[in-house]
C-alpha cells in the first residue's frame, strides 16, 4: 500500500495482470463499472512496470504466465518498500492446491478462484482495501506509538527505555562474546542556568543542536583512523534534561573509550551560535565499562552517573573514569544536591560572621558573613563542600539574595544598636557576578534594610573576574558608584596578575590563607607577602591577612604593615549574637597590643 488514503475508495487503482486477453478485458470491464481505475499488464513484466509507475492500491495477479509467473511477480512486488504492504490477490483455480499454498509463501494476501464469479468480484477488491486500509492505519498509529515511546520527540534521539533495552541486549551479547562494553553519562554543565536565563525555548534549541553535535561526532569524523578499526558502534540515546548516554560496543578498550570521549569534549564545547546569542557549554563525562565496572544494567548506569558527578567535582568539561573509590564522593555531591533543594524553604541556612581586626585601631572594625547549613538529613555542611553544588544546580542564585538580604539586615541592626562604621562583608559567587540583575538584588537588599551602601562590600574571587575584563570593570564600577566596597578574596590562589591590579576598582585585597600559613618560618611566604601589602599600600588598596592562626603569623603581619587580620587567633566565625560579646571582650586589645 502506498501513502495515498483510499477516502471512498471509488479512486481505488487496480493493476490486473494476465496473459488472456478475453479476461483481461472482461476483468477491466467489470472492475471499473464499479468506478475502480483499472490498470492491465498482458505480462509480468509489464505488470511490475505499471506497479512501480502507478503504485495501484491492490494488485490481482494470474499464477500461471509465460516468462515471469504470478509468483515471481507478487515476490518482486514484494521486495519494494512500497509494495510490503500492497494487497496482492493471486488468480488460481479452486482446485489447485499446490498454487493456492505457494501463494502465501510469496507473499500473496489471498486468492480468488477460478472460474471467477464476476458479480462477486468488485465486492471482493472493495472489500480487501478496505482491510488493508484498517490494517495500514492501526500499523501507522502503532509505528508512532512506538516511536513515541522509544524516542525522544525534541531530539529524535532514542529515548531512556530504548537505551535500557538495547543496552541489556548488548550487555547479553558481551557476556557470551566475553568482550568489553562502554557506556558514557554526558551531563552539560550549568545548563540549566543558561535554561532559566535564556528560556525554555532556548534551551530547547540548545539541546537540538548539542544532540546533532554529538551525532556528528560519533558518527567519525573526530576520530583518528586507528580508533574508528575498533569501534563499529556508537549509540547515542538522550535521557531527558540535559543528559545524554553513549553507548560502545564491539570491544573497545580504554584507549578507544578516551579518545571518544576526548572527541566529545572538544565537539560539545565549541561555540554554539542561536539566534542572536554564541553559547559555550562544556561536557562532564562520566565512563563506565563492562564487565570492569558493573556486569548488568543498573550498575553500570549507576557508575557511569558516579564517575560523571567527580568529573563535575574534578572541575568539569572533562571525562573521568569509574573507579571504586570514587563513590562515597559522588554519593555525597548526589545528597547534597537532593537536600540543597529543601533548604532554603526549610530555613535550613544561618549566616555566621568573623571578624576582622584592625591592628591601627585594635578593634573589630567589620565582619565577614559565611553561609551555614544545618541540614536534618546531613547534619553540619560547610560551604566548601555546598557551594559548588548550588553553584551547578542554580540555587545559588537564590541563596546568595537570602544571605545578602540576611546580612544587610544584621547590619542595620548593629548600626542601630551603635556600632559605628562596622561593615559587612558578603561573598559573592561567579556565578551571581555574571547575572545582570546582580545590581538591583544588591540595591533591594539595601534599600529594604536601611543599610547604607558604605557600610556594605561585596567579596569577589580573581577568577570571578578575571575572564571578560573589560566588562567586568565596568560591572565593578557600577558596584562601586552604588558605593558599595570590593574585595579581591583568596589573593594569590588565582591568577595572582598584578599588574591587572591597578585596573580593578577594588578597595581590599585579602590575602589568601595559603601565603599567611607559613609566613613567620618561610622565608619565601614572607617575602611574597610582604611585597603584596607593599604594592597594595601604594595602590591605596586596604590589605586583608585570611587564615591568621598563631601569634608568629601576626607579628610577621604587624610588621609588614598589613592592616586588617582575620582568622582563628582573634577568633571563628560566630553566630550573631555572639559578635557584641567579642566586641566588648579585652581580649583583641590585649592581643594585639602583645604583639
Ligand atoms: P572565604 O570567603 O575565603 O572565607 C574564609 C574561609 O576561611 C571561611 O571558611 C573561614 O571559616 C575560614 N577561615 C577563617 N579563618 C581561618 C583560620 O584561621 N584558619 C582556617 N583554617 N580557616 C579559616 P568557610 O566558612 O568554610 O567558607 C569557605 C568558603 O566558602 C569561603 O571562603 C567562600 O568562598 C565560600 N562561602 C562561604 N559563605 C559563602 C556565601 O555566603 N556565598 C558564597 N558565594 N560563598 C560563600
Ligand atoms: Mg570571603
Ligand atoms: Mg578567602
Amino acid at each position: 500500500m502506498t501513502e495515498r488514503s483510499l477516502n471512498s475508495g471509488t479512486d481505488a487503482t487496480v493493476l490486473v495482470c494476465d496473459d488472456d486477453p478475453t479476461y483481461l478485458l472482461l476483468m477491466e470491464e467489470t472492475l471499473s463499472s464499479d468506478n475502480l481505475n483499472v490498470l492491465t499488464a498482458a505480462n509480468g513484466a509489464e505488470a511490475l512496470k505499471l506497479y512501480l509507475k502507478h503504485k495501484p492500491h491492490i494488485v490481482l495477479l494470474d499464477v500461471h504466465m509465460p516468462m515471469l509467473s504470478g509468483f515471481e511477480v507478487c515476490a518482486e512486488i514484494r521486495k519494494h518498500p512500497q509494495g510490503k504492504d500492497t494487497p496482492i490477490l493471486m488468480v488460481t483455480g479452486a482446485d489447485d492446491i499446490f498454487s493456492i499454498e505457494s501463494a502465501y509463501k510469496h507473499g500473496a494476501t489471498d486468492f480468488l478462484p477460478k472460474p471467477i464469479r464476476w458479480p462477486m468480484v468488485a465486492h471482493r477488491v472493495r472489500y480487501m482495501l478496505k482491510g488493508s486500509e484498517t490494517f495500514n492505519s492501526l500499523k501507522k498509529s502503532e509505528e508512532k506509538m512506538r516511536h513515541l515511546a522509544y524516542f525522544d520527540s525534541l531530539t529524535g534521539l532514542p529515548n531512556r527505555q530504548s537505551l535500557d533495552e538495547s543496552l541489556e541486549k548488548e550487555i547479553q551479547l558481551a557476556a557470551k562474546e566475553e568482550q568489553n562494553l562502554c557506556i558514557m553519562y554526558i551531563d552539560l554543565d550549568n545548563f540549566k542556568r543558561i535554561n532559566d536565563t535564556l528560556g525554555h525555548e532556548f534551551g530547547d534549541k540548545l539541546l537540538k543542536k548539542i544532540s546533532e553535535k554529538i551525532l556528528q561526532c560519533v558518527k567519525g569524523k573526530a576520530f583518528t583512523p586507528d580508533a574508528m578499526d575498533s569501534i563499529t558502534q556508537i549509540e547515542v540515546s538522550r535521557l531527558g534534561g540535559d543528559e545524554f548516554m553513549i553507548m560502545v560496543n564491539n570491544n573497545p578498550n580504554d584507549n578507544d573509550v578516551k579518545v571518544v570521549a576526548q572527541s566529545l569534549v572538544n565537539c560539545i564545547s565549541e561555540l554554539i551560535s542561536i539566534d542572536d546569542y554564541e553559547v559555550a557549554l562544556t561536557p562532564s563525562i562520566g565512563i563506565a565499562m563492562y564487565p570492569r565496572d558493573g556486569v548488568n544494567l543498573t550498575e553500570l548506569k549507576k557508575h557511569a552517573d558516579v564517575a560523571m558527578y567527580y568529573a563535575k567535582t574534578m572541575g568539569r568539561n572533562g571525562y573521568r573514569f569509574y573507579a571504586e573509590s570514587l563513590n562515597e564522593n559522588a554519593m555525597k555531591f548526589l545528597q547534597i544536591e537532593g537536600c540543597l533543594r529543601n533548604a532554603l524553604n526549610n530555613d535550613e541556612f544561618s549566616l555566621h560572621y568573623q571578624p576582622q581586626v584592625c591592628l591601627k585601631k585594635n578593634k573589630i572594625i567589620s565582619v565577614e558573613a559565611l553561609l551555614r547549613w544545618d541540614s536534618p538529613e546531613l547534619g553540619n555542611v560547610m560551604p566548601s563542600e555546598f557551594i559548588p553544588v548550588a553553584e551547578d544546580s542554580g540555587i545559588i542564585n537564590e541563596l546568595g539574595e537570602w544571605v545578602m538580604r540576611t546580612a544587610c539586615d544584621q547590619a542595620k541592626k548593629w548600626m542601630d544598636a551603635g556600632l559605628q562604621d562596622f561593615k559587612v562583608s558578603v561573598n559573592i559567587s561567579s556565578i551571581q557576578f555574571k547575572r545582570a540583575s546582580l545590581l538591583n538584588m544588591i540595591k533591594r537588599a539595601l534599600d529594604d534594610s536601611g543599610l547604607p551602601a558604605s557600610l556594605l562590600e561585596v567579596e569577589l574571587t580573581e577568577s570571578a573576574i578575571m575572564n571578560d575584563i573589560d566588562h567586568n570593570i565596568s560591572r565593578l564600577n557600577q558596584i562601586r558608584e552604588m558605593g558599595v566596597g570590593i574585595a579581591l578574596d583568596d589573593f594569590g590562589t588565582g591568577y595572582s596578575s598584578l599588574s591587572y591590579l591597578k585596573r580593578f576598582p577594588i578597595n581590599t585585597l585579602k590575602i589568601d590563607r595559603s601565603f599567611i600559613i607559613n609566613i613567620d618560618s618561610n622565608y619565601e611566604d614572607a617575602a611574597i607577602v610582604e611585597a603584596i601589602i607593599a604594592l597594595a599600600n601604594t595602590l591605596k588598596l586596604t590589605v586583608v591577612a585570611e587564615g591568621v592562626e598563631t601569634h608568629g603569623q601576626l607579628k610577621a603581619l604587624n610588621r609588614f604593615q598589613c592592616d586588617i587580620i582575620q582568622g582563628y587567633y582573634f577568633s571563628k566565625p560566630v553566630p550573631t549574637d555572639q559578635i557584641i560579646e567579642l566586641m566588648q571582650k579585652p581580649l583583641i586589645k590585649a592581643l594585639v597590643e602583645g604583639i
